[in-house]
């Protein structure tokens, strides 16, 4: 099933929503009921979701834009549960340009993350432990506190070598200076798996069952990555 819902054109690029998209407003729901939210609070916890896919949109337009600079154009963005996806027309063949690709993304949560980290001191925050309590959302400097988390979870989370993730690209690229693309892919992806499957047994362990749904996410990105590269041999190969 792949239908998608337009949700409008940003610098000459669609941003589109997955249909699964709209399993985040279950998941609302749930949180909303575990933590017994109150109306506004609720609607500061459906702001804050927000404000992470825009932090996610900003991400992607990173790779987006840096992929323009490299004469690379995307066909679109599209946001899902789990993330964002920049869909490039084509894998640059020059490993240099998908390493300076794959870092203009988590660079842009870098700088979400560092700009909010000096408004925060600024405003003489002095607690920088993570929200454990959504009725505290309401608190100014806890919200601005909870956006810098989430674009410095966004950065680390990004930079984890687990293909398809953006350290997984940049992992990728490096081995790509070495061997061709397809085999570089392979490898990538398989690393990827491997780390998923570790996600996987951790998150089990540890109860984080956000980590479970990565993995599967991470493990059917990792297949469709490696089909993509074999295809695009493929026609390569009929090209010549
Ligand atoms: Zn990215």
């Amino acid at each position: 099933m792949n239908t998608t819902l337009s949700i409008g054109t940003y610098f000459g690029i669609p941003v589109k929503l997955h249909w699964t998209f709209f399993f985040i407003l279950f998941l609302i729901v749930f949180i909303a009921t575990s933590y017994q939210l109150n109306g506004s609070e609720i609607l500061m916890f459906s702001t804050s979701v927000l404000i992470l896919f825009f932090s996610v949109v900003l991400h992607e337009f990173g790779h987006a834009l840096m992929a323009r600079k490299c004469n690379i154009k995307t066909h679109d963005i599209l946001l899902s549960p789990i993330g964002g996806l920049a869909r490039l027309e084509r894998i640059p063949k020059n490993p240099k340009l998908e390493i300076k690709i794959a870092l203009a993304g988590p660079f842009v949560n870098a700088v979400i993350a560092s700009i909010l980290f000096m408004v925060l001191l600024i405003l003489k925050c002095d607690d920088f432990t993570p929200l454990d309590d959504f009725s505290r959302i309401q608190d100014p400097m806890e919200f601005l506190k909870m956006i810098f988390f989430l674009n410095l979870v966004l950065f680390i989370f990004n930079l984890i070598p687990a293909f398809p993730m953006d350290g997984g690209r940049v992992l990728r690229a490096v081995l790509a200076f070495k061997m061709d693309y397809t085999r570089a892919t392979i490898f990538a992806a398989n690393l990827g798996k491997v780390l998923a499957v570790g996600f996987l047994i951790y998150g089990f362990f540890s109860k984080l069952m956000s980590l479970p749904v990565i993995s599967i996410f991470i493990l059917m990105m990792a297949d469709k990555e490696i089909k993509m590269a074999k295809d695009a041999k493929i026609k390569s190969g009929i090209n010549k």
